[in-house]
C-alpha cells in the first residue's frame, strides 16, 4: 500500500559547465532529472510513503537513473523497464540572466512509452493523492496513460494533483494549451507559475490566474512566485476550506540561492506532503516555500531536495 503516486518522467539533465548559449557550451555534467520525478524524490526526502510511476530505458543512462531513483528510497514496484527504449536527454544552456533553455533528444523515449493500466486499480484505491504534469502528455501512449492514472485514480477518491509545466520546446504532436486544459479539467490541485500561463496566453496577477484554473474544475491552485513565495486560492469545496473560499499569500523565506533548477518541484513536494498530512493552506504554503528556498541553497535538484530535519531545522531558525 503506497499512499501518494506520482506519475511521469524521469530523465538525464546534461548542465553546462559554463553560461552561454548551447552552440557555444563546450562540456556538461550528468544530473537525474525529470519534473516528477525531482517531486517523487522530495516527497521520499520528506519522509512520505510515495511511490514513482514511470518508465526507464534499456540504454546505460537507464541504468544510472534507476540506481538514482532507488539511491533516493523509492521503490522499484512502479519503476517499469523497457529494454527497446532510450532514455530522454535534456541538454540545458544557461544564460546571463540565469533563464535556461532546453534542447530535449526524446526519440524512442521511455517515458513516452507509459501504457494505460501501469497502476492498478487496488494500487490507485490504496492512495490518498496522485501527482502528474503536463509533460507526460506530449506524445502517445503516455499521455493517454496519465490521463487514465488521474481519471481512475480521482474515482477511486484521491485527490488529483496537477503541474503544468511550460516547456515550449517540447510541444508538437498535441498542443500544449490543450494539454493543459486537460490536466485542469482532471485535477483538484493545480500547482503553477505565472509563465506556465503565460505560455497558453493567460495573463493576470496570481488571485486572476487562480481564479481562471478554478473555472476549469480544480477547487485549489497554488501559484507559486520565485523568491517572492506563493499564494493560493481555494473554492469553499475544497477539503481545508471549511466551507469558505479561502485566500492565502505566504512571502517566502529570504536565502541566498546558489541554484533555482527544480525550486517549483520542491514546493510540489512540500506543499502535497503538507496538505496530505491534513494541515491547512496557510501551513502549507509556508511548508513548500521552506522546503523549495532551502533547496535553491544548494548545486543541482534531486540532490538538493532536503530532508525533513532539514526542513525544520530551516523553518526553526527563520521563525523563532
Ligand atoms: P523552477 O522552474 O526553477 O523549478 P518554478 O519556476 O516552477 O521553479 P518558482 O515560482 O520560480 O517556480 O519557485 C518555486 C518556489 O521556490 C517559490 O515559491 C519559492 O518558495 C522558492 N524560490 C524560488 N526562487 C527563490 C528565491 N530566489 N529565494 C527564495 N525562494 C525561492
Amino acid at each position: 500500500m503506497t499512499d501518494i503516486l506520482v506519475a511521469g518522467e524521469t530523465l538525464v539533465d546534461f548542465i553546462p559547465d559554463a553560461a552561454g548559449p548551447l552552440a557555444s557550451v563546450e562540456s556538461f555534467s550528468r544530473r537525474a532529472g525529470g519534473a516528477p520525478a525531482n517531486v517523487a524524490v522530495g516527497l521520499a526526502h520528506l519522509d512520505a510513503d510515495v511511490g514513482f510511476w514511470t518508465r526507464l530505458g534499456g540504454d546505460p543512462f537507464a541504468e544510472f537513473l534507476a540506481e538514482t531513483l532507488d539511491d533516493h528510497g523509492l521503490p522499484e514496484r512502479f519503476v517499469e523497464r523497457d529494454p527497446e527504449a532510450k532514455t530522454t536527454l535534456a541538454f540545458v544552456s544557461l544564460g546571463e540572466d540565469a533563464d535556461r533553455e532546453f534542447s530535449f533528444y526524446r526519440e524512442d523515449a521511455a517515458d513516452a512509452r507509459m501504457e494505460v493500466g501501469g497502476v492498478s486499480d487496488d494500487e490507485l484505491a490504496d492512495a490518498s493523492w496522485v501527482h502528474f504534469d503536463a509533460l507526460s502528455m506530449d506524445a502517445e501512449p503516455s499521455r493517454s496513460a496519465v490521463v487514465d492514472f488521474a481519471e481512475r485514480a480521482g474515482d477511486a477518491g484521491a485527490v488529483v494533483s496537477f503541474d503544468p509545466n511550460a516547456r515550449p520546446e517540447r510541444w508538437g504532436e498535441f498542443t500544449y494549451a490543450d494539454s493543459v486544459e486537460r490536466g485542469f479539467g482532471l485535477a483538484d490541485v493545480v500547482k503553477a507559475t505565472p509563465e506556465d500561463l503565460a505560455e497558453m496566453g493567460v495573463e493576470g496577477d496570481a488571485p486572476e490566474l487562480a481564479r481562471e484554473i478554478c473555472e476549469h474544475g480544480p477547487h485549489t491552485v497554488i501559484v507559486t512566485l520565485g523568491g517572492e513565495g506563493a499564494y493560493a486560492y481555494a473554492t469553499a469545496d475544497a477539503p481545508w476550506s471549511e466551507g469558505r473560499e479561502t485566500e492565502v499569500r505566504h512571502d517566502g523565506y529570504a536565502v541566498d540561492p546558489v541554484d533555482t533548477t527544480g525550486a517549483g518541484d520542491a514546493f510540489t513536494a512540500g506543499a502535497v506532503r503538507a496538505l496530505s498530512n491534513g494541515v491547512g493552506l496557510e501551513e502549507a504554503l509556508a511548508f513548500g516555500n521552506a522546503v523549495a528556498a532551502t533547496t535553491t541553497t544548494a548545486e543541482g535538484a534531486m540532490t538538493a531536495l532536503p530532508t525533513l530535519s532539514a526542513v525544520e531545522s530551516f523553518r526553526a531558525e527563520r521563525e523563532n
